[in-house]
């Protein structure tokens, strides 16, 4: 710990030095620059006292270490963050830039949420899904900044802790749950071929010397027979788990509020959030049943509409979901969209597109399959901003007739126009060129969920206002559809962890009135019982942003501009939307 406080020291004596005849400016500017050396050692910190994130967000200095999860790590851990707290509370936020001002409560925000799992969350006693290491080897052997003999050097010497790391997590953990021991053992097998078959295979295709092959292929051996026998242990556990004694994977309403509160770092309470998606819910549904009656004579002419509003709406989207791409033409519709996207934005003069970043629509490489279809972004990570930004997309190469075609109506022609503004323009991909302009390290590490899922759920509203799709019934009506899942994801989540809602009662809220599939509503209630408030953050993020759009708009009047709210928004990073906001009504009261 002493490496944090040394550099602070010299600084300090630094500058009492020559401090006669600074004007409170220079001393501003000067508090910055120390401030940004010391952000450096902040993140240094953060990644010596994790290094499985260090490496999977592609910084490789503690690639060799396996921590070993046990009391005296948690109790170092401990130690290690109330230091790092007291030297970002030595700071004086006042004085510093806006800029380094959100920087330092994010630091302050991620200290002090570390602690509150450890002290408080303690998801080292119930969590079995806690424990596995074959994520991080992966990382490391499928990763390209090093030559595989270099990566091959780390993996060694992290090969040395795989018994000791599950032997600790053994002792660690007291009545786990029955859904994360279960979760645990899929994992854990999971794992297994990393150690069976890809080290040793990759030892193989090495320039390493024989003797140095010969270490690494017995220590991988011995690392999966400590991964297989852990799982024999989890089996036993989950035998000797009754429901009667068995901990809860529901967190309950005081743990569920104070996660809330640390995970998605909202000015909202996760009640005012909840009862505010519970009054969309009903919000949306009344619209939806409006535009469901006008246009239901177009597509069904003199049938009659069921008496229940409810129902109306589920044939309704179902007739419009009829309309879709052929599987073969999922990539290069998509691909297709994307100019479209970007001259829609520039003809309105809603944000500033940034041509010189182009996004890349690819098949999603095989070894990132996860072997469900779908797209997603793949953005670079903070250590490669320069890097390509791709738009994966999984082809339905594998699919039987029947569940492409339930696929392509999922995301039919007008839910596969939504779901591009969400993935790339101008949700997550724009959103991730403007962060990535701004060069702070600590916004784009620890940046705010809530906020990134927030900007991408918003940008869909925000195009439909602004006209996309020319305000068509049906782009409005499965626009709603799509809205009404971050809406009942929240009140799921919600009502599962805090409201102690059945399993039953959950699959009829998301396939009664999300108008959701029997199939996806079940995946999702696995989620929400693995998972607490991370399905929360898109209507959360969504919300205070919107919010925030329309308070800056009654403040500013007739002066109000889209284009220039939206740059102003995302120049700050990818942080808490509730800091941005600070910083944004304060600039506009100078
Ligand atoms: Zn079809
Ligand atoms: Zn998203």
């Amino acid at each position: 710990m002493k490496k944090i406080i040394a550099p602070l020291l010299c600084i300090a004596m630094l500058s009492a030095c020559n401090n006669d005849k600074k004007t409170e400016q220079t001393e501003t500017v000067n508090l910055d620059s120390k401030f940004e050396n010391y952000k450096n050692t902040f993140i240094e910190e953060i990644w010596r006292l994790n290094p499985g994130w260090a490496t999977g967000s592609g910084y490789h200095k503690f690639d060799s270490i396996l921590e070993i999860p046990n009391a005296e790590l948690r109790a170092a851990k401990l130690q290690a963050f109330s230091i790092i707290m007291d030297s970002i509370k030595s700071y004086d936020e006042n004085k510093l830039n806006s800029s380094n001002k959100i920087s330092l409560w994010m630091m302050r925000d991620q200290v002090d949420a570390s602690m509150w799992y450890i002290n408080m969350f303690k998801g080292h006693e119930w969590d079995a899904a806690n424990y596995n290491v074959g994520g991080s080897f992966a990382d490391i052997l499928n990763g390209t900044y090093d030559k595989l003999e270099n990566r091959l050097h780390s993996i060694n010497l992290k090969l040395n802790g795989v018994a000791d790391y599950y032997k600790a997590a053994r002792e660690s953990m007291k009545n786990p749950t029955l859904e994360h021991v279960e979760l645990s053992i899929i994992q854990n097998n999971g794992s297994i071929s990393i150690f069976k078959e890809s080290i040793i295979d990759s030892v193989k295709k090495s320039s390493l010397s024989e003797e140095e092959k010969k270490e690494i292929t017995t220590k991988s051996e011995a690392a999966k027979a400590a991964i297989e026998a852990h799982i024999e242990w989890l089996n036993e556990l989950k035998k000797a788990i009754t429901p009667e004694t068995a901990r809860s994977f529901r967190i309950g309403k005081e743990l569920y509020d104070q996660k809330f509160k640390h995970d998605i770092q909202s000015r909202y309470t996760a009640e005012e959030i909840y009862n505010r998606a519970l009054k969309r819910k009903t919000e949306l549904h009344s619209e939806m049943g409006k535009l469901s009656a006008q246009l239901w004579k177009k597509y069904f002419k003199d049938k009659p509409a069921p008496a229940d509003t409810l129902a109306m709406i589920r044939i309704m989207i179902d007739e419009l979901s009829g309309q879709h791409v052929h599987r073969d033409a999922l990539l290069s519709s998509i691909d297709k969209q994307i100019p479209e996207l970007v001259k829609f934005i520039n003809d309105k003069n809603l944000i500033y597109i940034d041509p010189s970043k182009p996004l890349v629509v690819r098949k999603t490489p095989d070894y990132m399959e996860g072997g469900g279809a779908g797209a997603s972004i793949n953005a670079p990570g903070p250590y490669e901003k320069n890097a390509n930004t791709y738009y994966n997309v999984s082809l339905l190469t594998n699919y039987s007739e029947k569940d492409a075609e339930s696929y392509l109506r999922e995301y039919n022609k007008y839910i596969l126009q939504i779901l591009n503004i969400h993935e790339a323009i101008p949700g997550h991909y724009t959103q991730l060129v403007y962060s990535n302009n701004s060069p702070d390290m600590i916004k784009s590490i620890f940046g705010n969920g809530a906020m990134v899922e927030g900007w991408a759920v918003y940008g869909e509203r925000m195009m439909l206002e602004n006209g996309y799709g020319n305000n068509e019934p049906e782009m409005w009506l499965m626009y709603y559809k799509w809205h009404l899942r971050s809406v009942c994801n929240t009140i799921l989540d919600y009502s599962v962890h805090k409201l102690d809602m059945s399993k039953e009662d959950a699959i009829a809220l998301l396939t009664k009135e999300a108008f959701q599939q029997e199939k996806e509503a079940t995946n999702k209630w696995r989620r929400a019982s693995l998972t607490q408030v991370q399905l929360c953050c898109y209507f959360t993020g969504f919300s205070e942003i919107y919010d925030l759009r329309e308070e800056i708009k009654k403040i500013e009047g007739d002066k109000f501009d889209l284009k220039k709210f939206h740059e102003k928004f995302l120049s700050y990073g990818s942080a808490p939307v509730k800091y941005i906001r600070q910083l944004m009504l304060e600039d506009l009261k100078k």
